[in-house]
């Protein structure tokens, strides 16, 4: 069945669902691997943790970008080695630390940090090599740094690794990540060639040999219909164009390369039943199941374009991404009368309204509503907790073209 097909035919079952489109993960994990042949490349686990998910990236060769030891652990439960799992976020504890020791490769986050790696490395008897999160002497658009809760500042990282010598840990890694969601190839190949520069820096400054270097995400995709797409292969020939380049002086680094949205997001809708209708004051109110539990992100963004007009500064990714990035449509009911409804889901909150006098096709009680681009940081970012509703369900349309239940 296609994907319309089985969204109604999820709908007869469940009141709110999640639906991924197996094909379409595969089609993007093809796509991010033929652009970028010179890297090796990591899905980005919080975007969407879900297992089946997990399984179908993993099946393509490629590793996991863990953000806390339990996505380290969910990777490793899947069965990828300790050589494909990279553990990088900030504030790890000595115990987050201790759980992924061994089963990921460790990316420090600040200087002490590093200290806590050491002394669990000396308690184990061992030799641990790990990589350091630099904050560069650039943001993505500047040549000047920025302040940051991400990574160590670039002078101070290289102070500190200019005398540091331990028995138990060394750093041979190097990993940036500035921004998500980007749409400007060229300025994302702008970005890449820095953070070159800054890896020819770190060799310089710390006399140590780099092992890889980490080129963060950064790649985006469109939401709203307005955007155009990231020019995928012009970054992909000008970026491993320059790690060629790189390469031929550094023949051994190895070059990385995450993402989450891109792998996942357009391969998602988000689905509630209509439960109820009624008309208030001249306005039409389809009430959905449980909206902004659910899927919260089309509501949080009606409610930050109303304190701030402009979608930001107020707001960031992955919360929040820009106007119209959520399409909504009403499977199975084209050519049927249309109306203009405000779209409510079954919280009792005034804040749980999804979109405002929208134009769609007359709606009943048990049809089915659709919402876009729900694949990455959406059954991972709602508040599934409040009210007690059922939370929604997760399926997968696998490459068969079959419904399966995660
Ligand atoms: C969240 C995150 C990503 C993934 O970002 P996408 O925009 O989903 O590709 C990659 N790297 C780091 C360090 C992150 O925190």
């Amino acid at each position: 069945m296609d994907l319309e097909q089985a969204i109604l035919e999820a709908a007869k079952t469940h009141e709110s669902f999640y639906l991924y489109d197996e094909a379409a993960i595969v089609s993007q994990c093809e796509r991010l691997k033929a652009a970028f042949p010179d890297l090796t490349l990591l899905y980005s686990v919080k975007a969407n943790p879900n297992p089946q998910i997990l399984k179908t990236i993993f099946a393509q060769g490629i590793g996991a970008d863990a953000a806390s030891a339990g996505e380290v652990m969910l990777a490793q439960k899947l069965g990828l080695p300790e050589t494909k799992i990279y553990y990088s976020a900030p504030g790890k504890t000595a115990r987050d630390l201790a759980k992924a020791f061994g089963c990921a490769h460790l990316i420090a986050d600040s200087l002490d940090e590093i200290s806590r790696i050491e002394k669990i490395a000396a308690e184990r008897n061992t030799h641990i090599s790990i990589g350091l999160r630099i904050n560069p002497d650039f943001s993505f658009t500047g040549e000047t740094g920025l302040p940051s809760k991400f990574g160590v500042d670039e002078d101070a990282a290289f102070r500190f690794l200019r005398s540091f010598e331990s028995r138990h840990v060394s750093v041979a890694g190097l990993h940036v990540h500035l921004k998500s969601q980007v749409l400007d190839a060229a300025a994302l190949v702008r970005c890449h060639r820095k953070i070159l520069a800054l890896a020819e820096r770190f060799e310089q400054e710390t006399g140590i040999e780099l092992s890889y270097v980490n080129l963060g995400s950064g790649i985006g995709v469109p939401y709203a219909p307005e955007d155009s797409p990231l020019d995928l292969e012009a970054l992909g020939r000008e970026t491993c164009a320059a790690i060629r380049a790189f390469r031929r002086k550094h023949p051994k680094v190895r070059f990385y390369l995450e993402s989450g949205r891109f792998l996942v997001g357009p391969c998602g809708v988000y689905a509630a039943v209509v439960c109820d209708r009624k008309v208030s004051h001249g306005k039409t109110f389809v009430i959905l199941r449980s909206t902004l539990g659910g899927f919260f992100r089309p509501s949080l963004a009606r409610l930050l374009e109303a304190v701030a007009p402009d979608g930001g500064p107020m707001a960031c990714e992955p919360l929040y991404t820009g106007k119209n990035a959520f399409t909504i449509t009403a499977p199975g009911k084209t050519g049927t009368k249309r109306e203009v409804v405000t779209l409510v889901g079954s919280l009792c909150t005034a804040a749980d309204v999804i979109a405002e006098d929208i134009e769609l096709p007359r709606l009943s009680v048990g049809d089915v509503v659709a919402v876009s681009n729900a694949g990455a940081y959406a059954a991972a970012l709602s508040p599934m907790q409040f009210s007690s509703q059922d939370p929604p369900a997760q399926l997968v349309l696998d490459r068969f073209g079959k419904l399966v239940e995660t």
